[in-house]
């Protein structure tokens, strides 16, 4: 993606707001977050349920638009792309985990991760690239520990290894920012340990990842927190990034 970037940060937010409308009403949910990452960084966002951690990483992944300010992704503001440019953003430079998984019943495993590629192509760019994303996104999901599960569709996948098929769909294309919502939120606690240290390994593998979650104890593993309380983000500078 085109245009100049501050050195490291490959994600810039300043003074986002975002407000819904009900019945009359507006609910201010955002009042001026601001936001930098850094490549290579794994930024937690801690807040309670409602304080509005689905809303910013929905304006990260420009799956929605602020109300007001802006945000730049290696120096390109996301309001300017439309259309095909937007599409690739969306599909190509981020990878998105959500907490519900949202999984195709219809498709099992592999065809899940795989749909993460279909989706930045025609169908004749895809069964172009099959050659080379079949053996990813094999390669992907035994590195998730889906090797022995490949055929089989959603429902019979127990929840961690559905959360884990959603990992491999938002990781086929490389995005260079994973975005993970609640990662860990339905899991049981070892299950969600799991998926920690997954998230790790691709940390420690360089892949930069803002994570935003209720749980403390899950915050903790991530290089940096940030919380977000009555709308705005607030927090300590990161101890790693300082003793680097
Ligand atoms: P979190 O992810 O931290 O639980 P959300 O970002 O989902 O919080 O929601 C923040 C607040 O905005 C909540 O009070 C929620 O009910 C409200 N909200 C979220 N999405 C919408 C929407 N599309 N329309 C109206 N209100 C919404
Ligand atoms: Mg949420």
């Amino acid at each position: 993606m085109a245009g100049s970037s501050e050195q490291g940060t490959i994600l810039a937010a300043t003074d986002l707001h975002k407000s819904y409308r009900m019945g009359g009403q507006s609910l201010r949910v955002l009042q001026g977050v601001d936001l930098k990452v850094t490549h290579g960084q794994w930024l937690a966002v801690l807040g309670a349920s409602g304080s509005g951690k689905s809303t910013l990483l929905h304006l990260l992944g420009a799956l929605d638009r602020p109300d007001r300010g802006t945000i730049h992704f290696n120096g390109q503001d996301l309001a300017a792309l439309r259309g095909r440019r937007l599409d690739r953003y969306r599909n190509l430079h981020v990878g998105f985990v959500f907490q519900f998984y949202h999984l195709l019943p219809e498709l099992n495993t592999l065809e899940n991760v795989l749909i993460g590629a279909m989706a930045t192509t025609s169908i004749f760019g895809y069964l172009a690239r099959r050659r080379v994303l079949r053996p990813r996104a094999v390669a992907l999901c035994g590195r998730l520990g889906l090797g022995q599960r490949l055929r089989h569709r959603p429902s019979k996948l127990s929840g961690g290894e559905r959360q884990r098929v959603a990992i491999g769909r938002a990781l086929i294309n490389r995005p260079e920012l994973l975005l993970a919502d609640e990662p860990t939120g339905n899991l049981d606690a070892d299950t969600g340990r799991e998926m920690l240290t997954l998230l790790k390994q691709f940390h420690q593998d360089g892949q930069t990842i803002v994570m935003v979650t209720h749980d403390a104890e899950v915050a903790a593993c991530a290089d940096r927190q940030l919380h977000l309380t009555s709308g705005r983000l607030t927090g300590p500078p990161s101890r790693k990034q300082a003793a680097r």
